[in-house]
């Protein structure tokens, strides 16, 4: 049977760009590929990278402060959100650009539609184009999640956050997890006054207790007005701002709320229950390590199937994807062991198990110390900077490494090559400081802190 496509990707974003053109450019597979809104998907759009590009902007008060205790002579400054944003949107458009280039280099056939399954061969586009293709991907994502409460249309998500005709003066955030927490501290570095509810006893759930307090109490402490045990009951709009009525029975006005309550896969009418695609209590799409579905010409990767939600790991799956089908290289990206960081400030990164998983799983040593680095001590600064390992008692190896410090996101990336290969705690002993650092912490602590 020939078919118009060997490899038809529903999606543009980070999973379904790099399967498409390793299929297409390395392996010379006949691929298309359709995507409804901007080629780059979340996060090049809407996500990782605007965000990261916000994280930067927020910085800079601190920096100007810290500037003035190194003898600088700082005037006022002030922060042009027309400006930042007019800057971001070309840059964005470069990136997206570039997205658009790799793909038609790599002989990729560009639609720039929705497209939807109507069988397990076949794809139809908004315009009703059809498309036969011996195999399917689907990366279509995710997108935001608000709960049903009154007033829930009052609320953005971060969706909305890059496109603010202006800079709200007061708002508050909902949620405790990676979105909520980055834009608390975005929007304070920006100069809002920041309120932050979760529902639940300490941000950032999942992550090590030790560093979640840490970073908690360094937000609070910048003046991020955190509310923990405490959610939304309804928002009323006023004529100054919206009210929240909350759980703890306050009753507050902002100029803007924020919604950052998880994430949802992109599954809802593309057609794939009808073709017996199994999805998830969430939605989403329940696949086998080679990231195929029940339905054997169907593939999925990356948020729409819910099992990592981070970009690099849709990079892989989709990469992963293309080995298998089409270099004939049987290849299941692995799961575990995948580093993180959360671009909070001070910012978290982290690989492993966290102090409480190690300790559930094994007889664990735990290595931990937090100290005024160089830099903020210096200008006079209490932050404080936050490095720990979680070890083996059994076979000596570091299971877990969490560090909340200034670029913690590229140490962590750096620790987690050598805690993938398996490095012990003397393997750590054994590697000479690099003088002066925060990360030579990492390998000078001698003494456990803790046994457990
Ligand atoms: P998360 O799943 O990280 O956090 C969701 C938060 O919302 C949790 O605090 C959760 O509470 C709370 N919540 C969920 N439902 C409700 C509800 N009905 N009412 C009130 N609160 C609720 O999702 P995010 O949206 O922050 O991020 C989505 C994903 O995107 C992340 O999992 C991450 O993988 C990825 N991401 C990664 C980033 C990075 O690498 N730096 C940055 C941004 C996103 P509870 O804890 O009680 O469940």
């Amino acid at each position: 049977m020939t078919f118009d496509y060997d490899l038809f990707v529903i999606g543009g974003g980070s999973g379904g760009v790099r399967a498409a053109r390793v299929a297409s450019g390395e392996y010379g597979a006949k691929v298309g590929l359709a995507e409804e809104s901007r080629m780059g998907g979340t996060c090049v759009i809407r996500g990782c990278v605007p965000k990261k590009l916000m994280v930067f902007a927020s910085g800079f008060p601190e920096a100007f402060d810290e500037a003035r205790a190194y003898g600088w002579e700082v005037g006022a400054a002030r922060f042009d959100w027309t400006r930042f944003q007019s800057h971001l949107a070309t840059e964005l458009d470069r990136l997206e650009a570039a997205y658009r280039s790799t793909l038609s280099n790599a002989g990729v056939v560009v639609h720039d539609a929705r497209a939807t399954l109507v069988d397990p061969h076949r794809v139809r586009l908004a315009d009703g184009q059809e498309f036969s293709a011996r195999h399917i991907l689907v990366a279509t994502g995710g997108r935001p999640f608000v709960p049903e409460f009154p007033g829930a249309e009052l609320a953005v998500t971060s969706n909305g956050m890059f496109d603010l005709a202006t800079l709200p003066k007061r708002a508050l955030v909902v949620g405790g997890g990676y979105i909520a927490s980055e834009f608390a501290c975005i929007l304070h570095g920006l100069g809002v006054k920041v309120s932050q509810y979760y529902r639940g006893a300490q941000i950032l759930r999942g992550f090590d207790d030790e560093a979640r307090g840490h970073i908690s109490n360094a937000m609070r402490a910048r003046g991020i007005d955190i509310h923990c045990g405490t959610d939304v009951m309804r928002l009323e709009r006023t004529q100054g701002g919206i009210r929240a009525v909350a759980t703890d029975g306050t009753e507050r006005e902002f100029d803007l709320v924020m919604y950052a309550t998880g994430r949802r896969p992109n599954t809802e009418g593309l057609g794939l229950e009808a073709l017996g695609v199994s999805l998830g209590r969430q939605g989403q799409i329940e696949v086998d390590r080679y990231s195929q579905t029940g339905v054997p010409s169907i593939f999925a990767v990356g948020d729409v199937t819910g099992r990592i939600n981070l970009t690099p790991v849709a990079i892989r799956e989709g990469h992963a994807f293309a080995d298998t089908v089409f270099g004939a290289k049987p290849t299941a990206f692995d799961h575990e062991l995948v580093a993180s960081a959360v671009f909070t400030q001070p910012e978290m990164g982290s690989v492993g198990l966290s102090e409480e998983a190690a300790r559930a799983q094994e007889p664990i040593e735990v290595y931990s110390t937090a100290f005024r680095p160089m830099k903020a001590a210096f200008a006079g600064k209490p932050d404080r900077v936050l490095m720990k390992l979680i070890v083996s008692q059994a076979t000596r190896k570091v299971l877990g490494c969490h560090i909340v410090a200034p670029e913690a996101g590229e140490m962590i990336q750096l620790a987690a090559i050598a805690i993938r290969m398996g490095a012990t705690k003397e393997d750590f002993d054994r590697t000479c400081a690099v003088h002066p650092t925060m990360a030579e912490e990492l390998v000078t602590m001698r003494k456990p802190t803790r046994s457990a």
